[in-house]
């Protein structure tokens, strides 16, 4: 039996966290959820958007799942995700992009992951005000963190037998905070035995980069020459939704937070306010970061037939949401996707 907290979030949170849940109950691997909830719902009871308690749960379970959390634009409290993978040294947000067969997208056959730095860059929450003349965020990237990243990217990259690792950065501009980042990218890659791309040999493995706008067009021009991406936390998050894009969109594609010692895993969309409450978002996205939580966990089996289950839908097209042109509704797809689970174990 696991234990695992599970933070539904707001919007559209609630519905997909109920639809994901379902699917991973139909596995029969024995989940007890511990319920808590974080952002505005938190504020309302208790005063503050990420409560001690939500902490505490994830310190003492180790691992996480979270539906979407809306974060005030320009005022108000301050991003709780952030905060999250901040507090609990979350260093490491790994997305995956794969396309589905049967999913309507611009590109087949894309099978790449962003790794991003999740705990300092222009996210490192220093802020202040000038007077009313202007704002100055502060960027901070340190040896330290950068060396972190990029080990964890060259292990994931053996790991799961990819060939290429691009360091994406703005070197040209920002010398010092991503001059550091690239200069330590091909020093732990080289640590790591992924040598530098070199055009008069043949390699098997290698490492090159990418500045940030050259990396945004030749993701789209051709993206199935990518493999695993690592980048500080502006560019990944502003890739992995490009990425998402290239494959059908926010409602399928999941991250996981990971540290050394604790996991949360999370949908890489927000919470869609303009579509909560009408049952009718798509809930793969926390599915599919549900699949990476049993992974992580160790139940292969489980996270496989949820997989398979997907294809399975995908590509018989019948039970698809709005957003992929579909008319299904979110309780639907989940029941769906249950039934065949169940008819697979
Ligand atoms: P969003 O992801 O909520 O929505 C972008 C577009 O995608 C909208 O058109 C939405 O309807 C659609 N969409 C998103 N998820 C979908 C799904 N599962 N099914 C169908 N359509 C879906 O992005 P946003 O509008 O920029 O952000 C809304 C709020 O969410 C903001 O407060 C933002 O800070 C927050 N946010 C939270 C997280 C998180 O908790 N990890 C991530 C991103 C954004």
């Amino acid at each position: 039996m696991y234990k695992i907290t599970l933070i539904p979030g707001d919007g559209i949170g609630e519905e997909v966290t109920n639809a994901m849940t379902k699917v991973v109950e139909a596995t029969g691997v024995d989940i007890v959820w511990e319920k808590l909830q974080a952002g505005q719902k938190a504020i309302e009871k208790y005063d503050k958007p990420l409560p001690d308690y939500v902490i505490d749960s994830i310190k003492k379970n180790k691992i996480a799942i979270k539906g979407p959390i809306t974060t005030p634009v320009g005022k108000g409290f301050r991003s709780v995700n952030v905060e999250l993978r901040k507090t609990l040294d979350l260093y490491a947000n790994v997305r995956p992009v794969k396309s589905f067969e049967g999913i309507r997208s611009r590109y087949e056959d894309i099978d790449l992951t962003i790794i991003r730095e999740n705990t300092e860059g222009l996210y490192s929450g220093i802020e202040h005000s000038i007077g009313d003349f202007a704002g100055e965020s502060i960027k901070i990237i340190t040896k330290k963190a950068s060396d972190k990243i990029v080990d964890f990217a060259c292990k994931y990259l053996k790991k799961n037998s990819y060939k290429r690792l691009t360091c994406v950065h703005k070197a040209n501009i920002m010398k010092l905070s991503d001059g550091l980042f690239l200069r330590e990218f091909y020093k732990v890659a080289s640590e790591n035995s992924i040598p530098k791309k070199d055009l008069s040999s043949s390699q098997d493995i290698y490492a090159d980069d990418l500045i940030v706008d050259a990396a945004a067009m030749n993701l789209v021009l051709n993206p199935e020459k990518f493999d695993l991406m690592v980048m500080p936390n502006l560019y990944g998050d502003i890739l992995s939704d490009l990425c998402a894009g290239l494959v059908g969109g926010l409602g399928i594609i999941a991250s996981a937070n990971i540290g050394d010692e604790y996991a949360v895993f999370e949908a890489v969309h927000g919470s869609a306010l303009e579509i909560a409450g009408q049952n009718i978002a798509n809930p793969t996205a926390i599915i599919q970061a549900a699949v990476m939580m049993l992974r992580y966990i160790g139940e292969d089996k489980a996270a496989s037939l949820i997989e398979e289950a997907l294809k399975e839908v995908f590509i018989e097209g019948k039970c698809l949401t709005s957003d992929l042109g579909g008319k299904a509704k979110t309780d639907e797809f989940a029941e769906e996707l249950s039934r065949k689970i169940k008819a697979k174990r």
